[in-house]
């Protein structure tokens, strides 16, 4: 008590006038950090004879909770009349909330020991305690109070104790607690849902969202990003549009999301739309968002547009530039790429392993085995980056489109991994266009190993025979994949019509305005072998005459979309198609020739790359 007298200032026993003496309780009341500078306040406020009411109680639980004075603050609490309970309740809140949620639990412990009975505050501060631990455990003794407490028909407090068992990833605690509960709301089938998609089961997910009687837009987010994330973008698209029609309005996230399917899809019309909403809710500013519209835009072959987006950005990502510079590379403009890297740079970014594929592709596309490897030793020397399966398979093209198929195989024999599929694809596409069947012969067996359903690769192998003229070889194929058990993976190309999206199969004859594209393609036919057009049957692997094949040759889904985009689209409007495979070398001859007797610009997207046909020629430089 000695001290106490010490802090007190010689004036305080004359009663100097009231306002000094309220200035020095300003002061002190709220400063007081432990609980014996608490005590040392208490007695000034008993000489003072000021109110105890005037003690910030929450202050005094806080300095109190962790701390043999606990009786003592209780005390206190008595005497100024509070509950206990709410007091330690605005203490429990502050634990938990900032950073110091372990001291929640421990409170709530001592709480319990010195039985104040916890209420549906109590609990909810705790569960998030638990929530921001990670501690289940504890969660779950928090848990059998609710029950005791009789507090199950607090919502909130349900769905607090369900988010923590979903999130801790106790999927079949959580989804006994949801059968349970005796009410739920939208936040209860969120938590579900979000937490099934985070587990990968997209259809139990699906299932409690078709059973929602509301949603709210965060419902209908989780579940359109979970399908894009699966890679069902088509039923992302659905969703979206059915999310429209009930007039929710999306946000930052269900537009990453859409823009991704569109991206995935080519729905360019949907991306452009979702774009201009964008713009108009006023989420230019987001970056993931920007980057998200230039993917869509490279890939749906509208290159200025992300040119434009990627311009108009404020602050950029490495993921921006990296996107923009294999846009660039995509699209055979190779010079750009590397010119934007430059400029990247200088800009003080760093690159990634993402930006180096895109900078191997483009020096692929011009041919530059110099600067493809300049790149490839940078990465690792200036950057740290290793290498990965990509950067090898990129530097194998590199040197089979430059026509170094020897050095080409070298590299794969030398690399420091295994090689794939695609690293020995890529051999194998060199070898057709630089005609070398030995390669061939064993790229395609290293293939039928590592890649044996593939029939894409045949496809490929089968044209160096024909190109050859070994057709007892072409034949041969056949069998082979028939050995093997490869199935053709069926075909198909979309094309999108004021919205609609046209989707054609090979052969497809179910189109119901199939008879009109037959007879559209015969007169174009008729103009093409005007123009030196030869059907290059060997595409075709199929043991059948060969009137036979050239009628399945000319059914080919993208021939099919191609003059149904001619009959449909005005003229001066691009086409732009999107094939699940490799366009065969006979739609791409085709293609060709249509773009220069048609004047149309035809942007065409296969499983590997962009086709740009223009004036008779191809982007591609008729390498894909
Ligand atoms: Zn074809
Ligand atoms: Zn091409």
């Amino acid at each position: 008590m000695l001290q106490v007298y010490s802090a007190i200032p010689p004036y305080i026993p004359s009663h100097p006038p009231l306002p000094e003496i309220l200035k020095l309780k300003t002061d002190l009341l709220g400063n007081f950090n432990s609980p014996f500078e608490l005590k040392q306040l208490h007695a000034l406020l008993i000489k003072t004879h000021t109110p105890l009411s005037s003690l910030p109680l929450t202050r005094v639980g806080l300095v109190c909770a962790l701390s043999p004075s606990f009786a003592y603050a209780q005390r206190i609490f008595q005497t100024v009349g509070k509950p206990q309970i709410v007091v330690w309740n605005s203490c429990l809140k502050i634990f938990a909330e900032e950073n110091s949620p372990q001291d929640a639990i421990f409170l709530f412990y001592h709480l319990r020991q010195v039985d104040v009975l916890p209420d549906d505050f109590t609990c909810s501060f705790v569960l998030k305690a638990c929530a921001n631990l990670l501690d289940i455990l504890n969660g779950r003794i928090v848990h059998g109070y609710v029950e005791k407490l009789g507090l199950q028909s607090n919502l909130i407090l349900q769905n607090m104790i369900l988010h923590l068992y979903a999130l801790c990833g106790a999927m079949s605690d959580a989804r006994l607690l949801f059968v349970k509960m005796p009410q739920r709301d939208v936040v209860t089938y969120n938590i579900m849902i979000s937490q099934w998609i985070k587990a990968g089961n997209l259809d139990m997910a699906y299932d409690l969202f078709s059973k929602m009687s509301q949603r709210n837009v965060r419902s209908w987010t989780s579940m359109i990003s979970g399908f894009v994330q699966c890679g069902r973008s088509k039923e992302a698209i659905r969703l979206f549009l059915e999310m429209e029609r009930e007039g929710q309005r999306p946000n930052e996230v269900t537009v990453v999301a859409v823009v991704s399917a569109c991206a995935d899809l080519g729905a360019l019309d949907l991306g452009r739309r979702v774009h201009e909403y964008s713009n108009r809710s006023g989420f230019h500013e987001n970056v993931h968002i920007s980057n998200t519209l230039i993917d869509m835009y490279v890939k749906c072959g509208c290159l200025e547009d992300s040119y434009r987006v990627f311009e108009a950005m404020r602050e950029r990502t490495i993921v921006s530039w990296s996107a923009m510079i294999s846009g660039f590379a995509m699209h055979g403009q190779g010079e750009k790429a590397l010119e934007l890297y430059g400029t990247m740079i200088r800009s003080g970014m760093k690159p990634n392993d993402v930006t180096f594929v895109a900078l191997l592709h483009a020096c692929s596309h011009m041919g530059l085995v110099d600067k493809g490897w300049e790149f490839l030793t940078s990465m690792t020397r200036d950057y740290g980056i290793e290498p990965k399966i990509e950067h090898y398979g990129c530097m194998v093209d590199l040197y089979s489109r430059a026509g170094l198929l020897k050095e080409a195989h070298e590299f794969i024999v030398n690399m420091p991994m295994a090689p794939n599929g695609v690293v020995w694809g890529a051999l194998l596409g060199g070898c057709r266009v630089h005609k070398n069947i030995e390669l061939a012969e064993e790229a395609i067996r290293h293939i039928s190993e590592l890649d044996p359903l593939n029939d894409g690769y045949y496809v490929v192998l089968s044209n160096v025979y024909a190109e050859a003229g070994q057709w007892e070889e072409v034949v041969k194929i056949r069998k082979l994949m028939k050995h093997q058990g490869v199935k053709k993976t069926p075909g198909w190309s979309s094309i999108t019509i004021d919205g609609v999206v046209h989707e054609f199969v090979a052969g497809d004859g179910s189109h119901p305005e199939a008879e009109e594209i037959f007879g559209m393609w015969e007169q174009l036919l008729v103009k093409m072998k005007l123009k030196g057009y030869v059907p290059n049957t060997s595409v075709v692997l199929l043991d059948v005459e060969d009137r036979e094949k050239e009628k399945f040759l000319f059914r080919h889904s993208e021939k099919l979309a191609l003059v149904f985009g001619l009959m449909k689209l005005p003229p001066g409007v691009s086409i732009r198609i999107m094939k699940n495979l490799r366009m065969c070398e006979d739609c791409h001859a085709s293609f060709k020739l249509i773009s220069a007797i048609e004047n149309r610009h035809i942007v065409v997207r296969d499983r590997n790359r962009f086709h740009c046909f223009e004036t008779g020629a191809c982007t591609c430089r008729d390498y894909w």
